[in-house]
């Protein structure tokens, strides 16, 4: 295969259970050695596409192509690919390397090869030393190394992983994502990665796929999500905090949207009679290096204006808002995004 061929392809897949949706029309290019995450919220088809992919489930339409070849029938053993999941699936009455040479074992690999290959994968996990340790003696955050060293181990050239920290605490949270994306640039593989966690997927993604109901909402890299949203569902999921919708109605010139979007750092206080919405304070959240102050008005939602450092501002006092014309997005009544107010 070229390099420029995709690695995975999904053509029109969908997937139905007794007439109820869990995906349509789902189209995937990834290309090799890339880092795809999808996102969105529960229940809006994330695990069902992962699960397509990995032939744990088969598809009512479409295809499925992994390095050219036509999977789209295939056992989950034929496509070449490791998964790592939410729950560990650890078996609690194995060591740690007993539990991460489970596979190996089971396709006949050579006792040196296991070792070569077990030191290796416990050396980019951290987990050197935690050999005869049994999963109850280790934390959250070991246990699920203990899952990535199996699939490192494993030695695939595709990585399905479905949530695999939503498990552990945000600080933990943060290290092992630094991990795990350092430890897909260095092997090399092609991971496909589930999260409703949009800063997960804004951090660790080469390539965002957001969902919603079962339909793809926008594919593209963290980037073009951000600043340029497909449409008013994207604008609102994407970025913390998310962008503001504001009515048209109440800024005068740009009729021809239905709404107009905001992001925070867009945002700046204006002089009391100077500004171009009048806004009342509603809360204060500090975050240490900024403080958000969430606004109100009676034509806008998500109203959020970041200031430097520690701000106490009571709940009802009168701010204005000002910002650029160049900075805001334009949304049609279906919320579809407008290249120019005129569309
Ligand atoms: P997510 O992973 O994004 O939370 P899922 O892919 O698990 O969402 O589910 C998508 C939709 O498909 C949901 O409405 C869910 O109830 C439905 N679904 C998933 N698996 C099954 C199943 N085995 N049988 C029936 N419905 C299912
Ligand atoms: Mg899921």
């Amino acid at each position: 295969m070229s390099s420029d061929t995709p690695f995975v392809h999904a053509d029109g897949v969908a997937k139905r259970w007794n007439g109820q949706l869990g995906v349509e029309n789902v189209n995937l290019t990834i290309p090799r050695g890339s880092f795809v995450a999808l996102l969105g919220p529960s229940g809006c088809g994330k695990s069902t596409t992962l699960r397509l992919l990995s032939g744990l489930e088969l598809p009512d339409e479409g295809s499925i192509t992994i390095d050219g070849r036509d999977v789209t029938a295939a056992a989950p053993s034929d496509r070449n690919l490791s998964m790592v999941f939410q729950s560990y699936a650890l078996f609690p009455h194995l060591s740690v390397a007993e539990n991460v040479i489970f596979g190996l074992k089971v396709r006949k690999v050579g006792a040196a090869e296991r070792r070569e290959k077990l030191d290796r994968a416990l050396e980019i996990t951290g987990l050197t030393g935690y050999e005869a340790r049994k999963p109850g003696e280790l934390s959250g955050g070991q246990r699920q190394r203990v899952a990535l060293a199996r699939a490192i181990v494993a030695n695939q050239p595709l990585c399905l992983m479905d949530e695999p920290l939503s498990n552990l605490d945000a600080k933990l949270r943060a290290s092992v994502r630094k991990d795990i994306k350092k430890l897909q640039v260095e092997l090399g593989i092609t991971v496909v990665y589930v999260t409703h966690d949009q800063t997960e997927a804004m951090s660790m993604a080469d390539m965002v796929v957001l969902m919603k109901d079962g339909h793809i909402q926008q594919t593209g890299t963290p980037e073009e999500l951000y600043y340029k949203p497909a449409n008013t569902f994207v604008a609102e999921f994407v970025g913390a905090p998310p962008m503001a919708l504001i009515e048209s109605k109440a800024l005068p010139g740009f009729e021809s949207a239905t709404h107009i979007g905001l992001r925070a750092e867009n945002i700046q206080v204006a002089t009391s009679g100077k500004g171009r919405l009048a806004c009342k304070v509603s809360e204060c959240e500090f975050l240490g290096s900024e403080t958000f102050i969430g606004l109100t008005h009676p034509a806008a939602s998500g109203l959020t204006v970041s200031l430097p450092g520690l701000k106490t501002i009571p709940a009802g006092e009168d701010m204005e808002i000002s910002f650029s014309d160049s900075d805001l997005h334009f949304f049609d009544d279906a919320g579809k995004r407008l290249a120019t107010p005129a569309g």
